[in-house]
């Protein structure tokens, strides 16, 4: 057990005096409970102590950007031996999480963390988070068969929530299309199965944009670190 004060100021927190001043004034909890008695004391080791909400020594969170290309496995490991995520995110030695799942053959932007409340809340389903693709299609699909994609299809697990659903890129001689579709869920191959019930196989998807945050020119297989703007946006 040791001094509240000393512990602050060994974690990085602030000078010993000003650790002082940040009990004092109430700022600091142990367990959950404010505490403002300097003589306090506390081990780091088991205790939870917080500074205006922030836990001390609590591991940093970091957010990456990943343009995931096709061919690789959402997953921290492949019983199969095929490639998997944190196969490009070398020099990355926290243990992340991937916020939710891209199939083997879909490309595009996904988001990985260290903070599982944040993995937990975008993926959740109450909270409907947008994730635009473009999925590029067999055939050239009539404007009334992508309003049912708007609308809502029934899928074997249920009917779809309303999308956003527009032509991308038509091919002259009527063979593929590319459509942009935005989806409020996170159902298993979902854009794929959405396209399959009006059919129009998807032949290539690629997720460009999720809860508002965009690939932009961010290179397949690379990865970037978001903002604190962009994590706080998210949240
Ligand atoms: N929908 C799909 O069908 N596949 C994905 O990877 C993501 C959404």
């Amino acid at each position: 057990m040791e001094r509240l004060q000393k512990i602050l100021a060994a974690a990085g927190v602030a000078s010993r005096r000003k650790c002082e001043e940040l009990i004092t004034s109430g700022q600091v909890q142990v367990n959950g409970e404010t505490v403002t008695a300097l003589g306090t004391k506390a081990d780091p080791a088991v205790d939870v102590i917080t500074v205006n909400g922030r836990t001390i020594g609590a591991e940093k969170k970091i957010y990456i950007m990943f343009n995931k290309p096709k061919g690789v496995i959402t997953s921290a490991s492949d019983p199969q031996g095929r490639k998997i995520v944190t196969d490009y995110l070398k020099g990355i030695t926290e243990r992340l999480y991937p916020v939710g799942r891209l199939d083997y053959d879909t490309e595009g932007l996904l988001l990985l963390t260290n903070d599982g409340d944040f993995a937990h809340l975008l993926t959740h389903p109450k909270h409907h988070v947008p994730k635009t693709y473009l999925a590029t299609v067999k055939g050239v699909p009539h404007g009334t068969e992508l309003d049912k994609l708007k609308d809502g299809v029934m899928l074997e697990d249920g009917m779809t929530a309303p999308a956003e659903v527009e032509y991308y890129d038509v091919d002259p001689d009527g063979k593929q299309a590319v459509i942009s579709i935005t989806i409020h869920e996170g159902r298993n191959r979902q854009v794929r199965r959405m396209f399959e019930a009006i059919q129009h196989p998807v032949t290539k998807l690629k997720r460009i944009s999720f809860g508002g945050l965009y690939l932009d020119n961010l290179k397949r297989g690379l990865y970037r670190h978001l903002s604190k703007e962009e994590v706080e946006e998210l949240f």
